[in-house]
């Protein structure tokens, strides 16, 4: 008899030799700077932990008492059996924060996008949408049916161009953009793209999963960096990077957020985010607000370890962002640099992402900056990177 699994065999065994095979580490601890990762406690440059709420004892504290008071699950789809007072509060919250009407909070960030899109655009409208922006986006833009156009990307010529071109054809119109892009660190010119989407009717949307807890003040994301509060008709967000727990959030007009909650298949048809989740979520929003120290503090340990990568001689693209892309050509490089790294005493946990998340010929290194690095930690990253690269010929 065949196999009828051969082909995948095939495909792995070429994933593998083109150093494309995602391997998955197993970590034995709580997210924070140093973790458990395959049994070694390494220096953790690789979570979206920017501000260090993944394992805050007022995140937890409010998890545990919401376990005590609501139970640890929902059993239920929001549309169909109600919704916790807990997830009005943080939709409620997040809108203030965000300085927007109203907002949903779904299941995660990815599915944001997928529940936010198709309400929006169908057959007959069309989406122009970056070359960079993150899968989650794409897949949204799929399941729309609605005809999609990709400019070049943060290309503002392009954009118009490929806008001038089409717009005409369609019913409605949707601009989407990442706000940070994941992994270059580099921001869009959201001022100039509102521009252009004021000036043609289109509808705005912008992912600022990157964004929030890092941009703007006290962290309220890309659109209070462009002062743009209150512009944007959707802006889409995560809860689990700067946020530390779990949940995706859409906020922005009230007209927009009631269609998107009549309209949004993974909120019609799959159960809500646990109260644990939604009560961890409140107890980061309520810290965002009391203090800005954490957000600075991220931006310190930025501006610091990004400065000893330039003055060591590493390429970190067009990054201007606590994500800090360490480019280094070919796939197989970028693997043996990070194994490397991990090797080392201290280990260092940063993992190699190639092709096809990046471009062919740009895998790199993704370090992620954590306002919970100390400057010892930030010193020891420095260290082993400038090491390494020198072994391996990155750097002279
Ligand atoms: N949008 C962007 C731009 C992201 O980087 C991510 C996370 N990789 C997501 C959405 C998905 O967020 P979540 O992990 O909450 O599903």
């Amino acid at each position: 008899m065949s196999d009828k699994f051969a082909w995948i065999t095939e495909e792995m065994t070429a994933l593998e030799g083109q150093g494309l095979r995602t391997g998955i580490r197993t970590i034995g601890s709580a997210c924070g700077p140093w973790m458990v990762v395959d049994g070694k406690r390494v220096l953790n440059f690789c979570t979206n932990n920017y501000l260090g709420l993944a394992n805050h004892p007022r995140l937890k504290k409010a998890a545990q008492d919401a376990v005590e008071q609501w139970g640890v699950g929902p059993a239920a789809v929001r549309s169909i059996a109600g919704t916790l007072e807990l997830h009005r509060q943080l939709e409620q919250r997040l809108a203030a924060f965000k300085g927007v009407e109203d907002a949903l909070y779904v299941q995660s960030g990815f599915c944001a996008n997928q529940a936010a899109i198709p309400p929006m655009v169908g057959k007959g409208d069309v989406i122009f949408t970056d070359r960079l922006n993150h899968a989650s986006i794409i897949d949204g833009c799929r399941l729309s049916s609605a005809k999609v156009f990709v400019y070049e990307h943060c290309d503002l010529a392009d954009c118009e161009r490929v806008i001038m071109e089409n717009i005409g054809q369609y019913r409605r119109a949707l601009l989407i953009t990442d706000g940070v892009f994941s992994m270059d660190g580099d921001v869009a010119p959201l001022d100039k793209l509102f521009e252009l989407c004021e000036r043609h009717g289109i509808i705005t949307m912008v992912d600022d999963a990157h964004g929030e807890g890092v941009l703007g003040h006290g962290g309220r994301g890309i659109v209070d960096h462009f002062q743009l509060n209150g512009k944007f008709d959707l802006e889409i967000g995560t809860l689990s990077k700067a946020f530390g727990v779990m949940g995706g959030v859409i906020a922005g007009k009230k007209v927009v957020i009631d269609w998107i909650r009549q309209k949004a298949r993974p909120f019609l048809f799959s159960s809500a985010v646990t109260a644990a989740d939604t009560a961890a979520c409140l107890a980061a929003v309520d810290l965002l607000e009391e203090s800005t120290a954490l957000v600075e503090k991220l931006w310190d340990n930025t501006r610091y370890f990004k400065e000893g990568m330039r003055q060591a001689g590493f390429d970190m693209g067009a990054s201007v962002t606590p994500i800090t892309p360490v480019i280094l050509g070919e796939a197989t490089m970028a693997q043996e640099f990070s194994r490397r790294l991990f090797a080392s005493e201290p280990g260092i946990f940063a993992m190699p992402i190639g092709f096809p998340t990046v471009p062919q010929g740009k895998a790199r290194i993704r370090v992620m900056i954590s306002a919970a690095h100390t400057q010892d930690d930030l010193e020891t990253g420095l260290n082993t990177f400038t090491r390494i690269g020198r072994e391996l010929g990155v750097i002279g």
